[in-house]
């Protein structure tokens, strides 16, 4: 319809353009022809010593043969006929006197009289002042603008009948393919994510359609595919203390047992309890940190301060973790030390870096150095750990991945995906490298607070 009606639109202003034109061509010549005649029938009228009037009437009888009404008139001062020629003798019109004033003052004027077009010319010499009025039908030139509409009515019916056709063959030739990939879409579900809609060969816009939809389906099948694997690991997680605490509680329940046999049941089922307790923690943690960062509370944070804060609170955790801060080059301004972000999530991230540092390192020191550079601030942490063999180190910032060297030591693998999921929220980037028996040293580089908001305002 939208097709049609562009097309209807420009056939009225095309076929109403070329009628206004072919009118008003007709009757500037058609005016121009009447004008002619009327000074050529003064002129000869001025001249009657040469011209007697019976010439004269034949002159203009012989003259526009082509047009039909024909008459012409001249009047003297007084506006008293002097001179009629009419194709048809009953032909006595008198023109209005009102119109013979005008020309006299205004010069040549154009009128319509009955179905006839007229003009009334002025004609003044030394000793022989005229108005002449020229009338006559112009059938030849009506007849063709009546041809020529007509013409133009059965181009724009026929135009429309073609745009009308056209638009419903164009359109159905592009919403087919369209219809077919929303059916095919309407087939995949959750549980059908594998499906794909079938993209053809061609390179035109609803195959680019059709790819694009597939690469999005693809990244939820891995979205979906890493949810799945996170609540399996969860849930496995969580069950583990669960059926410690359950097994336990059974046990001792079995028969009436000393209270110092109590004592150990339960200080086992609170250290299983604390386990639950900081496993949900984190899991809350990891559910804010992956959420909308809109809801997410912004401010400004000050990375040295925050780092200052750390090896008192890693102290408290463990007492043989021990953290060394190193600030180099730091800068004057206080504004290459301020990030925009979440100071609970930034601290959580840097915690536990600095905790795996202590925790799988034998002397349990963590060396952390602050370097600002340009528009980043770079924290390194290193250890003089063991390391993380090279082939592992690709999957260490995956949920619940455990390095297997180091499986003794108590952990839950979420950690370091942790802190990978909120430096990027904060759109920072983590690097790691390692090296066996040497140790392990962690980059997390973060855009300033003035980097951030010239590029996207806050994380
Ligand atoms: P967790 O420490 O709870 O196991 P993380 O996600 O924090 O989980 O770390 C994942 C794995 O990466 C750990 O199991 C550990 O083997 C390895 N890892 C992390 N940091 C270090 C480090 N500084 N040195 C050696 N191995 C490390």
């Amino acid at each position: 319809m939208l097709f049609a009606s562009i097309v209807l639109t420009i056939l009225i202003l095309v076929c109403g353009s070329i009628y206004y034109f072919s009118y008003t061509n007709r009757l500037n010549s058609f005016k121009t022809r009447l004008t002619n005649w009327a000074i050529t029938t003064s002129r000869l009228l001025s001249q009657s010593a040469v011209f007697d009037p019976q010439m004269i009437l034949t002159i203009d009888a012989s003259t526009m043969l082509a047009m039909k009404g024909k008459t012409v008139q001249a009047y003297d001062e007084l506006n008293n006929m002097i001179y009629i020629y009419s194709d048809s003798t009953a032909d006595t019109i008198q023109f209005p006197k009102d119109i013979l004033n005008r020309t006299r003052k205004e010069g040549d004027t154009y009128f319509s009289f009955g179905n006839r077009d007229a003009i009334s010319h002025y004609y003044h010499d030394k000793n022989f002042n005229v108005v002449t009025v020229a009338a006559a039908f112009d059938e030849v030139g009506k007849q063709k603008l009546v041809q020529l509409s007509y013409i133009l009515l059965f181009s724009f019916a026929g135009g429309i009948l073609i745009a009308i056709a056209a638009g419903y063959l164009f359109s159905k030739g592009l919403l087919i393919p369209l219809r077919k990939i929303a059916d095919e879409i309407k087939e995949i579900s959750v549980q059908n994510l594998a499906g794909r809609i079938k993209a053809g060969e061609g390179k035109d816009e609803w195959n680019y359609l059709a790819e694009t939809v597939n690469q999005l389906l693809y990244r939820l099948q891995d979205g979906f595919e890493i949810h799945r694997r996170f609540i399996s690991n969860a849930s496995h997680e969580l069950s583990t203390p669960l059926t410690s605490i359950s097994s336990q509680l059974e046990i001792s329940l079995n028969r009436e047992r000393e209270a110092s046999e109590y004592r150990v049941t339960m200080e086992s089922i609170h250290q299983d309890v604390r386990q639950l307790s900081r496993l949900t923690q984190t899991l809350l943690e990891f559910a804010r940190a992956s959420g909308d960062p809109g809801g997410l509370e912004i401010d400004l944070v000050r990375i040295d301060e925050v780092l200052l804060a750390l090896p008192g609170e890693i102290t408290k955790l463990n007492q043989s973790h021990k953290v060394k801060l190193v600030f180099e080059k730091l800068p004057d301004e206080d504004e290459k030390l301020l990030v925009f972000g979440n100071e609970e999530l930034l601290i959580t991230a840097l915690r536990n870096i600095t905790v795996n540092a202590c925790k799988y390192s034998d002397n349990h020191l963590a060396t952390i150095k602050l370097v600002s550079q340009n528009n980043l601030i770079n924290i390194y942490i290193e250890d003089e750990g063991k390391g993380i063999p090279e082939e592992e180190l690709q999957n260490i910032f995956q949920p619940f991945y455990r390095v297997s060297n180091n499986r003794n030591i108590k952990g839950f693998g979420l950690g370091l995906s942790l802190a990978n999921q909120i430096i990027k929220l904060h759109k920072g980037q983590i690097n790691v490298h390692s090296e066996m028996g040497k140790g392990t040293e962690f980059i997390i580089a973060l855009p300033t607070a003035g980097n951030l908001s010239k590029k996207r305002g806050s994380p």
